[in-house]
């Protein structure tokens, strides 16, 4: 699903969101103020882009962390981005109204993250699906987020997408709840449920707990893969305190050119697993 040889961008730009009541845990309610980008802002991003294009070639843009549809200027700015690139973006999907008017390509690809509590349904939100496909996005995989306490309720509703035809995955929910810190503090009998969704999409699940053999493993992040904030800084990777290297807006990125050894005990984003060289040995759950 991933292609390695492109550079592909987290774009934390989404600096507002939609959702209301917002969701259980959100981890960017400090990003959600309210702050739309200005025009001057979206064409210092554009020139980065192109820049950014030049240097490296068609990138793949995933703009994320926040809502996109939220912010009509951001989504222009995707939309030109998305004519030589492919962009992606994570949405909920509260608000379609910013999704028209996207380069009809397979490329241009969307991620549905339904949040139960938004919604009168599965069945309404499919719906919501079905009019962002009408509108030319690829809406090529579904994200349910897996909350302790509510797994039982988000299988059912994975199933009933599966039984409808769709690529749907639960992405464990990562962060403090309460008391409480995850993956770390997830129950065994959780974590199976969890562990087995992971597995039937990525085909393994250790990587994301804490105590796997990661640690020291080259990865291609800093090299294949930016995290990219909304202030320009590019970090290889998108786990706080990795290396930074550069800043986009300033043009001064230096892109590693080896793997680096992975830093961190577990990967809480199973798309990067793609980045990771050579096999982590299996650890036992
Ligand atoms: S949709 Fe995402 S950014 Fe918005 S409240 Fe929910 S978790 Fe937070
Ligand atoms: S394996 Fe995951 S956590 Fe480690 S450097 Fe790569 S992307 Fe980051």
């Amino acid at each position: 699903m991933i292609d390695t040889t492109m550079l592909r961008v987290h774009l934390q730009l989404p600096d507002v969101c939609n959702m209301r009541p917002e969701c259980r845990g959100c981890s960017t309610a400090h990003q959600r103020a309210g702050r739309l980008l200005t025009p001057a802002q979206a064409q210092d991003w554009w020139q980065a882009i192109t820049w950014l294009r030049g240097q490296h070639g068609r990138l793949h843009i995933v703009a994320l962390w926040g809502e996109p549809t939220a912010d009509p200027i951001l989504m222009e700015l995707l939309r030109r981005a998305a004519r030589d690139n492919i962009v992606e973006i994570v949405s909920n999907l509260v608000d379609l109204g910013e999704l028209e008017n996207v380069p009809r390509r397979a490329d241009c690809r969307l991620v549905a993250s339904y949040h139960p509590h938004a919604w009168a349904g599965t069945e309404v939100f499919w719906e919501r699906v079905m009019e962002a496909r009408r509108l030319a996005w690829n809406v090529y995989y579904m994200l349910l987020v897996g909350y302790p306490g509510e797994l039982e309720s988000t299988v059912q509703d994975r199933d009933w997408f599966l039984e409808h035809g769709e690529q749907v995955a639960i992405m464990p929910f990562g962060g403090t709840l309460g008391r409480r810190l995850y993956p770390r503090d997830w129950s065994a009998a959780d974590w199976a449920i969890l562990a087995g969704d992971l597995e039937r999409n990525w085909g393994r699940s250790d990587l994301m707990r804490p105590g796997t053999a990661l640690r020291g493993m080259p990865c291609l992040a800093g090299s294949r893969y930016l995290w990219i904030g909304k202030d320009g800084k590019a970090q290889a990777c998108y786990q706080p305190g990795s290396p930074v290297l550069g800043n986009v807006l300033q043009r001064d990125l230096r892109l590693l050119t080896e793997p680096m050894a992975c830093p961190y005990p577990n990967c809480m984003c199973p798309d990067q697993w793609a980045y990771i060289v050579g096999k982590v040995p299996q650890t036992a759950e």
